[in-house]
């Protein structure tokens, strides 16, 4: 087989330099939690490839469903002909997400497409135009989701003009607002909407549960609640982006149930299809359904085996109960990161819930962002095969989030050469 020596050559001259990969080794086969690399080295895969294969990759049923598939048809476009698994899966939608109210769904590709459906949406229902987000947010990589997402290096950095109308807002993050509690950090947020863009003018207020990319910050008891009767107050649209957070990754199947928080809107992707590429909008069937018809689609949007795909993964989830699972490997891997951080002054906090964690680092005795840390702690990880992943606007978190099936052996494994990493 080729190595991923000789394969990293061939792509550093047929690949854009703009796209990076974490590690230089190529992948050969992936299974519930581990991958093997073309050069027969097996890694502890604690990426899930951010978050997407919750249900492990190449899952026995996502297979099945998959197979039979491609077989029968493999594209129609649901806008030209359609076909049940589409309905099955917004079925399936309606009936999972927080709200008990009549509900409408759409899919798409990519979470980044999601999110600009759930801004037309919005803004169409409303008929205003400013779109509210939050400081650390990513939403993604397109023009809109750019002007959404707060990081300038990599995402924007001489990436614009960006779209206009959006406005962002203080987060609640707790360890870095001097812990401020939910309702305060979310006065503070509503202030800022009412002086600098007035309410009556907010088409969407759009926020990460827990923010991905942007730290795994979880905010203050309280903050998303406030924000969630401010909205509805405001007539303006509450959005959850539950696209990292969603399908089970922290202990529920959306991350907004923790506060019995109801979304007018979420968007969804990374974990519901089983590593097939499958976004959603879902929401109230008043917004939904105020686009014209036409209005909302694309040619790939809700391809036949993604909704295969998908509609395997949920049954896998609901089968193996791995909202459950993700509420034990949240135990067994917040237990272990907690005993480090007794012993390493560099770790300012452990937080995140279910199996969506993180270790935030810092130089000892402060707050001051050490990212060359987090890079050491990670390369070191990466070293003795266990695949972690860093994020945060400061580069200097090292997040968790294994596939929801991980066996206990191969987390065990995988913690202790966290633990060993740290030093
Ligand atoms: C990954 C992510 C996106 C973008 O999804 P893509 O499929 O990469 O376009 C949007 N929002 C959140 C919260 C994400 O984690």
């Amino acid at each position: 087989m080729t190595s991923s020596d000789e394969l990293q050559k061939r792509r550093s001259s047929a690949v854009a330099r703009g796209v990076g990969s974490v590690i230089n080794s190529y992948v050969d086969s992936a299974s519930g939690g581990t991958l093997t690399d073309v050069d027969g080295r097996r890694w502890i895969d604690f990426a899930a490839g951010i978050a997407v294969t919750n249900v492990g990759n190449s899952a026995p049923r996502v297979v099945e469903a998959v197979r039979a598939q491609v077989e029968r048809f493999t594209h129609t476009c649901f806008m030209v002909a359609p076909y049940e698994s589409y309905v099955a899966v917004c079925e399936q939608l309606n009936a999972l997400t927080p709200g008990g109210f009549e509900k409408r769904s759409a899919l798409f590709n990519s979470g980044a497409e999601a999110v600009e459906n759930a801004v037309k949406v919005a803004r169409h229902a409303t008929g205003r135009s400013a779109v509210v987000v939050f400081d650390h947010a990513y939403h993604g990589r397109t023009n809109l989701t750019l002007a959404l997402t707060a990081k300038n290096m990599p995402y924007k950095h001489r990436f614009g003009p960006f779209a206009g109308e959006v406005y962002r807002v203080p987060m609640s993050y707790p360890l870095r607002d001097g812990g401020l509690d939910g309702a305060t950090a979310a006065t503070r947020a509503i202030e800022t909407i009412e002086k600098q863009v007035g309410a009556e003018n907010v088409a969407a207020l759009l926020i990460e549960p827990i923010q991905g990319e942007g730290g795994f910050v979880v905010p203050a008891k309280g903050f998303l609640p406030a924000l969630r009767t401010w909205a509805t107050a405001a007539g303006a649209v509450f959005v959850a982006d539950e696209i990292q957070t969603g399908f089970c990754r922290t202990g529920d199947w959306f991350a907004c149930q923790h506060e019995g928080v109801e979304p007018d809107l979420v968007t969804l992707a990374k974990g519901m299809a089983g590593g097939l590429p499958l976004a959603a909008v879902t929401g109230r069937a008043e917004l939904m359904d105020a686009v014209h018809v036409g209005g909302l689609g694309g040619t790939y949007g809700g391809n036949p085996i993604a909704c295969a795909a998908a509609l395997a993964a949920i049954e896998t989830m609901r089968e193996l109960d791995l909202a459950g699972a993700a509420r034990r490997i949240g135990t067994v891997l917040g237990d272990r990161l907690r005993a480090v951080a007794a012993r390493d002054p560099r770790i300012a906090e452990v937080r995140g819930r279910g199996a969506m964690l993180a270790v935030e680092i810092v130089t000892p005795g402060t707050l001051t962002p050490d990212p060359s840390a987090t890079a050491a702690v990670s390369a070191a990880c990466h070293a003795a095969g266990l695949l972690t992943l860093t994020c945060g606007t400061y580069g200097n978190v090292l997040r968790f989030l294994p596939p929801l099936v991980i066996s206990d052996d191969d987390l065990a494994r995988g913690l202790d050469i966290l633990d060993a990493a740290f030093g």
